[in-house]
């Protein structure tokens, strides 16, 4: 299992240079400009982020999930703060659902519905 927690740190600017730099971390400690979001000054600045667990689909019913997380087979409604699930392969961020073997391997383009795909 892994440790780390997704964080975002405002002070920093990602590679598109926005302001936003993702990291991942066991502590809210922005690698970049060393901020530590655990600090009063700071907390404000480095913010925890979700992780999107994969929640696969249900064998029967069409376009559910079986709302529980890939990783470690817990509930996607156990009022976690920070639990969130998808069955959109692509939305998926959590480190152990991403490597865990049952995890759909050739996910390519991301695919939109038919009735959902117009013009607008
Ligand atoms: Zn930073
Ligand atoms: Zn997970």
């Amino acid at each position: 299992m892994s440790k780390t927690k997704p964080y975002v740190c405002l002070n920093c600017t990602n590679e598109k240079g926005m302001i936003g730099f993702k990291f991942r971390s066991e502590k809210p400690v922005c690698p970049k400009c060393t901020a530590d979001g655990s600090q009063k000054q700071y907390a404000a600045y480095v913010v925890r982020c979700a992780d999107v667990h994969y929640d696969p689909p249900h064998p029967v019913l069409k376009k559910r999930g079986l709302n529980t997380r890939l990783c470690d087979g817990k509930s996607i409604f156990d009022n976690q703060k920070f639990n969130m699930g998808s069955g959109l392969p692509h939305a998926v961020t959590c480190p152990d659902c991403l490597a865990h073997p049952d995890f759909p391997k050739d996910i390519g383009e991301i695919a939109v519905d038919e009735e959902a795909d117009f013009q607008l």
